[in-house]
């Protein structure tokens, strides 16, 4: 069944890929995994499936020693501060750099490990208050102050999308936050190296591959209702 339903979540990003002229090599799809058992992620993995996202840091410590080391684990959920230390050095990527403070802390932890670790900046495009994340306007000068932070690397940015009906509904928040993304590309070219952008879930990711994204977190299209 996984296999079966990852193979569609793909062939759906290839066509949506298609339909716009991209190439489908440039979106990394993450297999959203929260609350699975390790044998679903293990049915993913031999279907293809090199990235996995999760939201807690427990989980991911509990389920990596159990899966292939060749899985690239993303951290996507938030990020409490005093579980930095559990899980700076067991991540490929942190999606949800949601604060300063956060960025700091991470900072602190990886000097310490003389680690560099890579991140993204979560924005709450819609401005939803259940939301973490910098609003759109804020977020130029927290990437400023995050990447003066000798230890991280900001890759990019990273958004969830209001929960629609409709998945046309979202098209202006991931064009609007493309056009930053391509914004800040190109005048911060010089010293980050900001080239993932990560929007669209099960409901809409194709949504945003058509607007821009590089990386889609998929979880119910793959594994099932949580
Ligand atoms: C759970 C989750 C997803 C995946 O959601 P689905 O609707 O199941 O695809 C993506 N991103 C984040 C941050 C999540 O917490």
């Amino acid at each position: 069944m996984v296999k079966e339903q990852y193979n569609k979540i793909r062939e759906r990003i290839e066509a949506a890929c298609r339909r716009v002229g991209r190439d489908p090599s440039e979106v990394t799809l993450v297999a959203v995994s929260k609350t699975k058992p390790p044998e679903m992620l293990l049915e993913a993995y031999e279907a293809g499936a090199r990235n996995f996202g999760e939201n807690k840091v427990q989980e991911i410590l509990e389920k990596q020693p159990l899966l292939p080391e060749d899985i690239r684990w993303h951290m996507i959920g938030h990020l409490q501060t005093n579980k930095v230390r559990q899980i700076v050095d067991r991540v490929c990527l942190i999606h949800s750099v949601d604060s300063v403070k956060l960025a700091r802390a991470i900072e602190k932890e990886a000097s310490a490990r003389n680690l560099s670790v890579p991140i993204l900046l979560e924005v709450n495009v819609a401005r939803e208050e259940s939301k973490f994340g910098f609003f759109l306007e804020e977020t130029e000068a927290a990437l400023d102050e995050i990447a003066a932070l000798p230890h991280l690397q900001v890759r990019g940015l990273m958004t969830i999308a209001p929960f629609v009906e409709n998945a046309e509904e979202n098209r202006p928040v991931f064009r609007k936050l493309y056009q930053f993304f391509i914004d800040m590309k190109r005048k911060k070219a010089d010293n980050m190296n900001i080239n993932v952008l990560s929007m669209g879930m099960t409901g809409d990711f194709e949504v945003a591959v058509e607007e821009g994204a590089t990386m889609v977190r998929v979880g119910t299209g793959i594994f099932g209702e949580r």
